[in-house]
């Protein structure tokens, strides 16, 4: 026996005049007195199927009990619809299906949401996910994510890397997160720490000669969650020995081209252009930019010096950008607001209506000053005066804002490579060198000498993919130098001791004939978010967790019983409330 002969989406009016079985869900049933109709689902698409007590007596009677979702089952013959019942925005609108025999085989409780109902709170769609899962766009973004995963895996093969499993269990990663840790039962006060990336053991396939290593592999970090943030996610990770870092972005790009045609998109045009992490902060305030709209941030500091206005001349750095807009004053309060969001003490700004300049700040400064900021009528040049880096973060946020506000971008798709990132930065709370993509990433050649003798001057072989303003991922060009990698861990602030002890495996690994070698890892859900046009990768994760951190349909993370803590060597100092 089989259940189906063609799936709910496939009736066509060739089928006209054939017996066919098909199984699915109800999606919604119609009593027209006597006549009965069920629309029967599954991820293809609907049938109209018609319970006519005439033609088939039992049918009619079974079809008084089905409800939405109950798993169905008929066979009945295909016939083709009147003209004026003809359903043109479904494509088996054409045809229905006259029902013979009839089959419930399932039922189901009441449901606690329709699953057509608009603005479902989303705690409760994911404590019912399974019913979730059935609307249209959860398949949707499942079997997207399933076609550019397929198609990356074709690219790897295509390019000759091969998929190499890597251990989740581990010691820590320095990937910049907290680890989730794993108790162990056979020997009781020791932890493992689930992997935040594979990158050690990536590095060891290289010097294990594997030569170009790729995995979908799942990273554990315990971060706060966010849109694009969950605790466990899937990274496309990839090494490859004896490359340059123009390489490996060559077989990203490959990467992204290919899984665009394999989802039907126009694919990006090749290469990416490649923007230095100086010039990306400089002029967009940030090292992830959106490319797609212009707005740039122009330096004023020079210009600035021996200001009249004291906010300017005494700021570290002065810079503006101009938006295309005559802001009202109640706009620039609110853009004043933002500003102080992302870190500004206040807001200077000059506004150019028809042929007046509007500001409590222009009477301050001098004509050179002026005429350096004249712009267009119907414009306002906004300011930020602070250190660099606040003026950095507060001009990128307010330029991503009025992106957003003033529709600036365009509705292409724009890839980039950010390079030439710094090595090393300080730690915010500690005051000691850190590092910036992870303590493996090369310094750039000339920059060796740096590592121990100007660490703040030393930039790195990390590049970062974005995509819309949006980080796909990163990676970089490592060390294949021991000493090298022994000076990095020292600027970190690490003994020799420590570092043997947490990294003794690849301080050997890399004194036993290293190849030069260098990778990358892309986030899956988030380029799959993206490719869907979904804002959240909740939304293209069979099962995620709440921004709480908790999955409200299994309930975890719950409470050990007392006796399975002990048999951990664990005892807890507060009870779980
Ligand atoms: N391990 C890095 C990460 O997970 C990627 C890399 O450098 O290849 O971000």
């Amino acid at each position: 026996m089989s259940w189906r002969d063609v799936m709910c989406g496939e009736p066509r009016p060739e089928s006209v005049g054939q017996t066919l079985k098909l199984a699915g869900w109800a999606a919604r049933r119609r009593d027209h007195g006597g006549l009965v109709f069920v629309d029967l689902r599954d991820h293809t698409g609907v049938t109209q199927l018609v319970v006519n007590p005439e033609r088939s007596p039992a049918a009619a009677e079974l079809a008084k009990e089905i409800r939405n979702e109950f798993v169905l089952r008929a066979r009945g013959e295909v016939i083709a619809r009147s003209p004026e019942t003809v359903n043109a925005t479904m494509p088996t609108g054409a045809v229905e299906v006259q029902v013979d025999e009839l089959e419930i085989v399932s039922r189901s409780t009441p449901l606690p949401f329709q699953l057509d109902e608009e603005g479902v709170d989303e705690t409760l769609r994911l404590r019912y996910r399974w019913l979730d899962l059935r609307r249209d766009r959860m398949q949707r973004s499942l079997r997207l994510s399933h076609t550019v995963i397929s198609s990356i895996r074709q690219t790897m093969d295509r390019l000759g890397f091969i998929d190499v499993w890597t251990p989740s269990m581990t010691r820590g990663t320095p990937e910049g997160a907290r680890d989730f840790v794993v108790p162990m039962r056979l020997q009781p006060g020791r932890f493992f720490a689930l992997a935040q990336s594979p990158q050690i053991f990536k590095q060891l396939c290289m010097i294990g000669g594997l030569d170009r290593y790729y995995q979908i592999a799942t990273c554990w970090r315990d971060e706060d969650l966010r849109a694009d943030r969950q605790f466990e996610f899937r990274q496309l990770d990839l090494e490859m020995a004896f490359v340059e870092r123009e390489e490996v972005l060559d077989v990203l790009e490959q990467v992204v081209v290919d899984a665009f045609a394999a989802v039907g998109r126009e694919p990006p045009a090749r290469p990416f252009p490649r923007l230095t992490y100086a010039d990306a902060l400089a002029k967009y305030g940030t090292d992830k930019p959106d490319l797609r709209f212009g707005l740039e941030i122009q330096d004023a500091t020079e210009l600035t010096r021996g200001s009249e206005f004291g906010v300017f001349a005494g700021a570290e750095t002065v810079r503006f950008l101009v938006a295309p807009r005559a802001f009202s004053r109640t706009e620039l309060q609110r853009l004043e607001e933002v500003a102080k969001e992302w870190g500004a003490k206040g807001l200077a700004y000059l506004v150019y209506d028809d042929d007046e300049v509007r500001s409590p700040i222009a009477k301050f400064l001098s004509e050179r000053e002026l005429d350096a900021f004249r712009s267009e009528p119907g414009s306002t040049v906004l300011f930020a005066a602070d250190d660099e880096a606040t003026v950095s973060r507060v001009l990128g946020g307010l330029r991503i804002h009025l992106g957003r506000e003033l529709e600036l971008a365009s509705d292409e798709d724009l890839f980039h490579w950010v390079v030439d990132f710094p090595l090393f930065q300080r730690d915010e709370d500690t005051g000691n060198w850190t590092f910036l993509h992870h303590p493996f990433t090369a310094p750039i050649d000339g920059h060796e000498e740096r590592v121990a003798g100007d660490p703040g001057n030393a930039l790195s072989k990390h590049y970062d993919l974005i995509w819309n303003g949006w980080e796909l991922g990163s990676g970089s060009i490592r060390i294949h130098r021991p000493e090298i990698q022994a000076d990095v861990f020292r600027t970190m602030g690490m003994s020799d001791e420590e570092a043997a002890g947490k990294f003794a495996f690849l301080l050997e690994a890399l004194a036993m004939g290293a190849p030069p070698h260098g990778g990358f890892a892309m986030g899956i859900e988030r380029f799959v978010a993206l490719m869907a046009g979904e804002p959240n990768i909740r939304q293209v994760i069979a099962f995620p967790k709440v921004s709480s951190g908790s999955d409200p349909l299994t309930g975890a993370p719950a409470p050990m019983p007392d006796d399975q803590l002990r048999e951990l060597g664990i005892r807890l100092v507060e009870e779980p409330s």
